[in-house]
């Protein structure tokens, strides 16, 4: 029987080209997909950045319908690392050799729509070029956002008819708005430009779009998919996304379980494992020792590692940090971002030498020693739509303090005092008094529950974060998916 046929369009794929999540989730998901025997795909841009050593030429020239004529490309391929995932580079100098994905920082390059446009419309025309047609197509955010429009417009014959298509949203906050003005750049006519497809409140909005017109929707995670159709997390898009509730889907996102495991993890000082703790032990004494803190077993250690930023809920932890460093507690940052929250961590560590340290810059090894090391990791977020660092925390065994939003609610159980059941410590209220009163609270079941931290600990530690659990949901919405394009089952 032959396999499904899943095509994944995407602007990002780690190793190759990253600027998050996004980079992260089309590196690893293929590969699981793969084990599970999909014939799974990927295309992107060869951007400047791509390592081209190990890549193939492919022969002939992409040609690919734009605006103002056929735009010709070349395509280059090569393979996901750790599997046999074909990865094909749509190689357009122009549009691509730049130092930046997007733009420069806090930037975007003013043709990104037609940048992506070719990226989108090349994506479908590669899929003709080799005889290989997709049983799914998988978008993802908006620059991607256009396929799906694709697949039911320009496309919407043979041989590309029977492809259906999942968008998936990563990052709402970015929706790929540009002005109504631009509507021709896309290929597509102006009788587009309405509010059933691209117009929202006056301007031209590519992730409306793609949310209207695919097959299927997910996002990275059940509950931020139920947020996500409130006004509070809707960005704008609520209406469209409640409209659509019975096509969304809510996936969490695994983790690089190779990459993140305490027991094979060359960043640390001793292994450790669910049955055998005393490796942990070791670890906390070392980061101790690196933080320049006293060395005590008997004082409990609170890491953060991310970015310092409104939606990581940092200022509230700066504003609570007074309360919380009153304990007899010690915490460890790991983290840039913005300038404000920077200067106050380096002073407050300055002003509370015994207690506190701040790492300000971006270190992937400390980052592994933090979540080893430490007892707690503090994870406060506005909102997450998935969420990595609360998952590496609880596969150290290291209990995250969460707020109860996206992500943070799927992986993290809250503590149950009356049973000792939990993996984590949950406030919903993103108030100082709520966080110190949180962080007080897991304080507090360290110095006199010993026992019941050590249970939720090994609880942590045996979790599933794997890929293969969230390439199983997949895989059943791409059949679903499947079965709405062409009104019956996938047969193989
Ligand atoms: P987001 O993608 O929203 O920033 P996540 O928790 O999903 O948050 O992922 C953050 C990733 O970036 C994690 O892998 C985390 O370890 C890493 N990270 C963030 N800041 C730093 C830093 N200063 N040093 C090392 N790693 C960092």
């Amino acid at each position: 029987m032959p396999p499904l046929k899943v095509l994944f369009v995407a602007s990002e794929c780690a190793p190759f080209a990253k600027t998050g999540g996004l980079g992260d989730v089309i590196g690893a998901l293929p590969r699981a997909l793969r084990r599970r025997g999909l014939d799974v795909r990927i295309v992107m841009p060869l951007y400047a950045g791509v390592p081209w050593d190990g890549l193939q030429t492919l022969d002939g020239v992409l040609m690919a319908p734009m605006w103002y004529g056929t735009a010709f490309g070349a395509v280059r391929l090569g393979r996901l690392p750790r599997s046999d995932v074909p990865v094909y580079f749509l190689d357009y100098r122009r549009y691509f050799d730049r130092p930046y994905l997007y733009g420069p920082p806090g930037g975007a390059y003013s043709d990104n729509l037609e940048r992506f446009a070719f990226l989108s419309r090349g994506a479908c025309a590669l899929t003709k070029a080799l005889g290989w047609v997709p049983d799914v197509v998988h978008a993802h955010d908006w620059q991607t956002a256009l396929v799906p429009v694709y697949l039911n417009t320009v496309e919407w014959a043979q041989p590309l008819h029977g492809s259906a298509s999942v968008f998936t949203i990563h990052n709402l906050a970015h929706q790929g708005v540009h002005d109504g003005g631009g509507m021709f750049i896309t290929g597509l006519g102006r009788e587009h430009y309405r509010p059933e497809e691209f117009e929202h409140f006056g301007t031209m909005n590519l992730m409306k779009a793609g949310l209207k017109h695919a097959t299927l929707l997910s996002t990275v995670s059940p509950t931020y998919a139920r947020e996500i159709q409130t006004p509070a997390y809707g960005c704008g898009l609520d209406g469209v996304l409640a409209a659509r509730r019975a096509d969304l889907v809510g996936i969490l996102n695994g983790i690089d379980v190779q990459e993140w495991d305490p027991q094979a993890d060359p960043y640390l000082p001793a292994p450790f494992h669910e049955t055998n703790l005393s490796g942990k032990a070791t670890c906390k004494r070392a980061l101790q020792h690196e933080a320049g803190l006293p060395t005590r077993a008997d004082v409990p250690l609170i890491g953060l590692v991310g970015r310092l930023t409104e939606q990581k809920g940092t200022d509230v932890v700066a504003q609570a940090l007074e309360r919380i460093l009153a304990w007899n507690v010690q915490v460890v940052l790991l983290g840039t971002g913005d300038p404000p929250a920077e200067r106050f961590f380096a002073d407050a560590a300055r002003r509370h030498p015994d207690r506190l340290t701040a790492w300000l810059r971006f270190d992937e090894a400390r980052a592994h020693r933090i979540e080893a090391g430490a007892d707690f990791f503090l994870m406060p977020s506005r909102f997450e739509p998935c969420g990595l660092n609360q998952m590496y925390s609880l596969r150290y065994g290291t209990l995250p303090i969460v707020r109860a939003t996206g992500g943070l609610v799927d992986t993290v159980a809250n503590y149950d005092e009356a049973t000792g059941g939990g993996t984590g410590f949950v406030l919903h209220d993103l108030t100082p008094l709520s966080l110190a009163n949180t962080v007080g609270w897991a304080v507090s079941t360290w110095y006199e529950r010993r026992p019941h931290v050590e249970a939720m600990r090994r609880r942590a530690m045996a979790q599933d974060f794997s890929w293969d659990r969230a390439a199983r949901t997949y895989e059943r919405l791409y059949l679903d998916a499947y079965a709405r394009r062409r009104g019956h089952r996938f047969r193989g």
